[in-house]
């Protein structure tokens, strides 16, 4: 480039050089001017064609030319290949990466911060039904019509993913799981679950049905078993003391099955079928009296500490199993003379019952798995307390069908505290039906 530079000013030099000596002979300014001109057209014509080459699109086989311009094309032209081949580069990695997430199985889905949609891959096509160039800048809720989905991208909390229906096809079951990136921009995952859902329901429907089914054969093994107690002397302490294991065995059996049914229906049915303002003092002051005598010898203090009005939107036959099954676990898991308090209140985050005790508390590191189904920290206790393994998963799905939760603070050979949480419009503004 430098010496490009120098011929320039040679070049230029000589040039006015030569006019100068003319004009010097000739006493005459036209010679220096004719120059002047010559020379300004001449770059003129160079820059004119510099810029009919810049604007083509290829940018190939640059305008003959010599000295600094000619240099310039060369290093303009060298730069452009430079780019272009950065850019055939670019657009191989980003068509591999179509390419690749095309070829997923599970669906991939790009909105922007207004919930537009940018990008979905084929398999998210095959799932929604969304079609390509028509469907793309469209709003995505329009395009997935589900409130429970459009509930969950305006909630902004994404932790967890969400079940929809496929909106194409009524038998497709679809995880979807959306996460953010950039400002506001989400990506969507799309899996089809639609086997897990199938087994899901397969256990579902064979725990229920097989319930059902020992139900019949339980009562009347029952049945008998009573009647042979009650007509066995005690004096024949032997048969006498086997009777009354299998009795007690067959009323355990009966728990379970009661329990495993209810569960099932939990999980089941529709959560809004009978909902009213229940009236929760009633219903806890007779669980206490049954907690004082289930409780018998071992003496528990059981406070109660409940407002007179105190009401809850809800099931009222769930809201007794689950409150009844705290309340049992609390006089079951605490020695003789310890204190069980049963406590309501409500603030602005909604109503709250907490049942505490001072028993044999649990140790933390189990309380995470403590609403699974027969899940138990200490296989012990459960000869002792003759417990089903069942009654936190009952609670755990009963609060859940009320939009609640259960929060568990337990410290072992402290006690525990068991807390059901019910959001606020599940409260009762003034009194209408009212059950408990
Ligand atoms: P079950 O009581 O029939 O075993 P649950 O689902 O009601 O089943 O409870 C699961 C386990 O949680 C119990 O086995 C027990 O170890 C523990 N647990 C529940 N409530 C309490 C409590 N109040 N204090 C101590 N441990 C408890």
């Amino acid at each position: 480039m430098k010496a490009s530079l120098a011929r320039e000013f040679n070049r230029l030099l000589l040039l006015s050089g030569i006019a100068v000596a003319a004009s010097v002979a000739l006493s005459s300014l036209w010679p220096l001017i004719i120059a002047l001109i010559a020379y300004i057209y001449w770059s003129t014509t160079q820059l004119f064609q510099l810029y009919q080459w810049l604007v083509r699109e290829d940018h190939i086989e640059p305008p003959d030319s010599s000295g600094l311009w000619g240099e310039l094309y060369t290093r303009l032209e060298h730069l452009f290949r430079k780019e272009q081949r950065a850019r055939g580069d670019l657009q191989g990695i980003i068509s591999r990466a179509q390419e690749s997430v095309n070829a997923l199985a599970d669906g991939v889905i790009l909105i922007d911060q207004n919930g537009y949609l940018e990008y979905f891959n084929q398999a998210a096509a095959g799932f929604l039904g969304f079609r390509r160039y028509k469907d793309e800048g469209q709003p995505l809720t329009n395009l997935i019509r589900h409130p429970s989905f459009t509930a969950y991208l305006n909630s902004g909390v994404f932790k967890e993913p969400i079940d929809l229906v496929s909106p194409k096809d009524d038998n497709l079951e679809l995880q979807v799981q959306v996460t953010e990136f950039g400002e506001g921009d989400k990506l969507i995952l799309i899996r089809d679950v639609t086997r897990l859902h199938r087994l899901e329901q397969m256990r579902k429907d064979f725990v229920a049905n097989v319930s059902h089914e020992l139900k019949t054969p339980l009562t009347v093994l029952k049945g008998y078993l009573e009647t042979l107690l009650d007509v066995t002397p005690e004096e024949q302490t032997r048969l006498h003391r086997a009777l009354s294991q299998m009795n007690q065995q067959s009323l355990r059996m009966e728990a379970l099955v009661h329990d495993l049914l209810l569960l099932s229906r939990l999980e089941s049915t529709q959560a809004d079928d009978v909902q009213q303002a229940v009236l929760v003092h009633g219903m806890l002051n007779r669980m206490r009296e049954d907690a004082i005598s289930i409780s018998a010898d071992k003496h528990h203090q059981i406070e109660l500490d409940v407002p007179k009005e105190a009401r809850v939107i809800g099931h009222p036959a769930e809201l007794d199993s689950a409150f009844s099954n705290l309340i049992t676990n609390a006089v079951k898991y605490t020695p003789a003379n310890g204190v069980i308090k049963i406590r309501w209140w409500q603030d602005e985050k909604g109503a709250h019952l907490s049942v505490a005790d001072n028993g044999l508390g649990i140790d933390p590191r189990h309380i995470p798995r403590l609403t699974e189904r027969f899940y138990r920290p200490d296989n012990s206790r459960v000869t002792q307390t003759g417990g089903t393994g069942l009654g936190l998963a009952i609670v755990k799905h009963v609060l859940l069908r009320h939009n609640g939760s259960l929060e568990i603070q337990s410290a072992l050979g402290k006690g525990s505290t068991f807390t059901c949480h019910f959001p606020p419009e599940r409260l009762v503004s003034k009194p209408t039906a009212v059950a408990g």
